[in-house]
């Protein structure tokens, strides 16, 4: 059972709400406003490291849900935290708030909830952190946009570049030696992601749909198909990627860039008669856009300027059906 059969077995129903279950947000009406509501969980050892920097966690749990919020052009507003801890260590928990609150700040969005809980041990040994954001904002009606909005002949653009956070896990698990410069750099960006939330708010009204990437390029893209009822094409070469990620050899640069998970930047659709005002968008938000390919009437992925085409395993993470063939 992979992880979208499973919600869509046991929990998608049918909701009244403007927007359930499918999309990176909620849609909610509330008198004339309409909130954007989306949690994720990280988990250690799933979704990073025992030992990884407490004050770059607290950004990037924070940073996640803001993503989601980016994708579906929202402005944040506040969040929940719940943890679920092992041991109450200040100056783990001194770094963890740090990192968060600094992102908060920045977005203007306040804690306002959450829950605390501890871990039991588990055969003698601490349990593992466990920690859900939930991240409000608000959207403006009149240009609300999700996963399912594309339509046949849009651009299809990234921001930033792809690939980073995926290297850094290849280099940690001793499938390819970076140097130590490039190491840092893709570490950098796993670890202190950068929630594209100027960026989707001025691609409001530009973009017909948009998804945050954070399960992989492809992955995400499918998820875009799947809800616009489309079919897309991109064009490899196109897809952005650091020098880092350019020093690899092919096979691990392109599974990187089209299937690494952790990118977080916004893959969104577009009429091209949004070109200019979209290169203005991401030169206004200091932001790099890439036009990578196009969605089609045609149904399924087709991949250019890629000797190999698409395989099943460049379709992004799945908690389950990888867990299944580990
Ligand atoms: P994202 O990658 O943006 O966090 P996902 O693709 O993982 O979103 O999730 C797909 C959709 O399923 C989202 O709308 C999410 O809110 C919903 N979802 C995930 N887990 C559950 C659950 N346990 N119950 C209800 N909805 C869920
Ligand atoms: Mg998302």
């Amino acid at each position: 059972m992979t992880e979208s059969e499973l919600i869509a077995r046991y929990f998608a129903r049918p909701v009244h709400e403007r927007q359930g279950i499918g999309d990176d947000c909620a849609l909610i009406d509330v008198g004339d406003r309409t909130l954007a509501i989306t949690t994720d969980l990280l988990t250690e050892n799933t979704h990073f490291f025992a030992d990884v920097d407490p004050t770059s966690l607290g950004h990037k749990a924070l940073a996640v849900n803001l993503s989601d919020l980016a994708a579906a052009g929202a402005r944040p507003r506040c969040f929940l935290l719940s943890l679920s801890l092992p041991r109450a260590d200040p100056d783990w928990l001194d770094a963890f708030s740090r990192g968060m609150f600094e992102l908060a700040q920045r977005q203007g969005c306040e804690l306002i909830g959450g829950d605390t809980t501890r871990a039991p041990d588990i055969d003698g040994r601490p349990g593992p952190v466990t920690i859900c954001v939930a991240a409000i904002g608000e959207v403006d009606r009149a240009s609300v946009r999700g996963r399912s909005g594309a339509a046949a002949g849009d651009d299809l653009w990234v921001s930033g570049q792809l690939g980073d956070a995926a290297l850094a896990i290849a280099h940690h698990r001793g499938q390819v030696q970076l140097d130590e410069a490039a190491a840092r750099a893709c570490r950098q960006r796993m670890e202190w992601p950068q929630p594209r939330v100027a960026l989707g708010l001025a691609l409001r009204g530009l973009a017909s749909a948009a998804i945050d990437i954070s399960d992989g390029l492809l992955g995400d893209l499918g998820h875009v198909m799947e809800r616009s009822n489309l079919g897309a094409c991109v064009d490899v070469r196109l897809v952005p990627r650091s020098d880092a990620v350019r020093g690899v050899e092919r096979d691990l640069q392109r599974r990187c860039v089209l299937a690494g998970g952790d990118d977080y930047e916004l893959l969104f659709a577009a009429s091209p008669a949004r070109r200019d005002a979209i290169e203005a968008a991401g030169r206004e938000c200091c932001i790099a856009v890439s036009r990578i390919g196009s969605m089609t009437a045609e149904p399924g992925l087709r991949l250019i300027g890629d000797e190999r085409g698409f395989d099943a395993t460049l379709r992004g993470f799945d908690h389950f059906a990888d867990a299944a063939q580990a």
